[in-house]
């Protein structure tokens, strides 16, 4: 399906991404990178193979893939207008990856995508050259987002918060965690989706307490905290956003639970700018909640970046050494859990701007469904 928010999408800028790395492959003093995380392959190329490896030195670029994908990767790749020469080999991947290499120095791989064992193959494979353990360069470039990819983020969030809204109110009717999810994820398709971000995070009563609870056969209740946490997918960029309702009234407990995680939820965003250190963003959520009392019930950072795949760079928590900077997507979602009595999760979707940030999703924060 075409219709709806997905519509009219501006093209992505795929084509001057590979001379972009080429400028942070000089900076990290190698002559060559070997690209082998697909993600990467598909932010540099437009191909969406799963299978496939992207060599790129000064003068080449060498995308290689077997035959299976004859047809899709030029295609994608004449679509893209990515600066690229494909070689299609099922059982000579090596003779042509040793050729684009040939006598280069100093290779890199991902260090973050390759095995012990693949790398010791690739030692084999470019026998002349040191390989050089690269720290995620494609990853850096992909932090920033451009119009085309900002525009497909924010029709994933529209579609999120439109599949919310039509079926919030299914939950009076009893449904198990698993039938809500499921619901959720088929009106999202619906809407024109090509899939769901994740696995949906449906957590009621007791299992909200647990951050990261699959979608079981409980049943919803009057009276539990529902924790929503769940995106969209449209053309490989994915949203990300968590609500957490209460089904009827909640208690004078559940509201000062919610009103501390959606009060920090609010800090963080108000943190938000571009240039400011991802860590006082996590801190200013931390805070907020430590001052209520619940420091050591949230448990988990507070936001990731959010693209081509659901957590990426940067990261927002206590440990970071990521600036933020404008064309940034990043989230916002701290939480408190407490065992036996359930959990509160509260995530936005934001671009970072010069001025502030701009939430991608829209869905109300009121946690009463009645
Ligand atoms: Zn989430
Ligand atoms: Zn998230």
């Amino acid at each position: 399906m075409t219709s709806g928010p997905t519509r009219a999408l501006p093209p992505l800028d795929t084509a001057p991404r590979i001379d972009r790395l080429r400028t942070a492959l000089d900076g990290a003093g190698c002559d060559a990178l070997v690209v082998t995380n697909l993600t990467n392959v598909r932010y540099l190329t437009g191909f969406t193979g799963s299978a496939g490896l992207l060599i790129v030195t000064a003068a080449d670029a060498v995308l290689i893939t077997d035959g299976r994908y004859e047809t899709q990767v030029v295609e994608q790749v004449t679509s893209s207008g990515a600066p690229v020469t494909v070689e299609i080999t099922t059982n000579e991947q090596r003779q042509v990856a040793s050729r684009a290499i040939g006598s280069l120095a100093r290779v890199g791989l991902e260090a973050h995508s390759v095995s012990w064992a693949q790398q010791r193959n690739y030692q084999e494979w470019f026998e002349q050259s040191e390989l050089i353990a690269t720290d995620l360069l494609v990853e850096v470039l992909r932090a920033t987002k451009d119009a085309g990819e900002l525009a497909r983020i924010e029709a994933a969030a529209a579609i999120a918060d439109a599949a919310l809204g039509a079926i919030r109110r299914r939950l009076l009717d009893g449904p198990t965690e698993a039938e809500f999810g499921l619901e959720l994820d088929t009106e999202m398709r619906r809407l024109g989706a090509s899939g769901s971000a994740f696995e949906t995070i449906i957590a009621s009563g007791p299992n909200s307490a647990k951050a990261h609870h699959r979608p079981s056969t409980r049943r919803v209740r009057a009276g539990d905290f529902v924790i929503i946490d769940f995106g969209a997918v449209v053309e490989g960029y994915r949203s990300d956003m968590t609500r957490t309702v209460v089904v009827g009234e909640p208690s004078a407990q559940q509201q000062r639970v919610y009103d501390a995680v959606a009060g920090a939820q609010a800090a963080g965003v108000a943190a938000v700018i571009d240039g400011i250190a991802a860590k006082e963003v996590d801190r200013a959520c931390r805070d907020y909640i430590t001052e209520r009392g619940w420091g050591d019930r949230f448990v988990h950072g507070t936001g990731h970046g959010v693209g081509l795949d659901i957590h990426e760079a940067p990261w927002v928590n206590t440990r970071t050494t990521a600036t933020l900077q404008a064309g940034h997507v990043v989230t916002v979602e701290p939480g408190v859990y407490l065992p036996d009595f359930g959990g509160v999760r509260v995530e936005d979707t934001v671009i970072v701007t010069p001025s502030g940030c701009r939430p991608l999703t829209h869905t109300a924060k009121d946690p009463v469904v009645a």
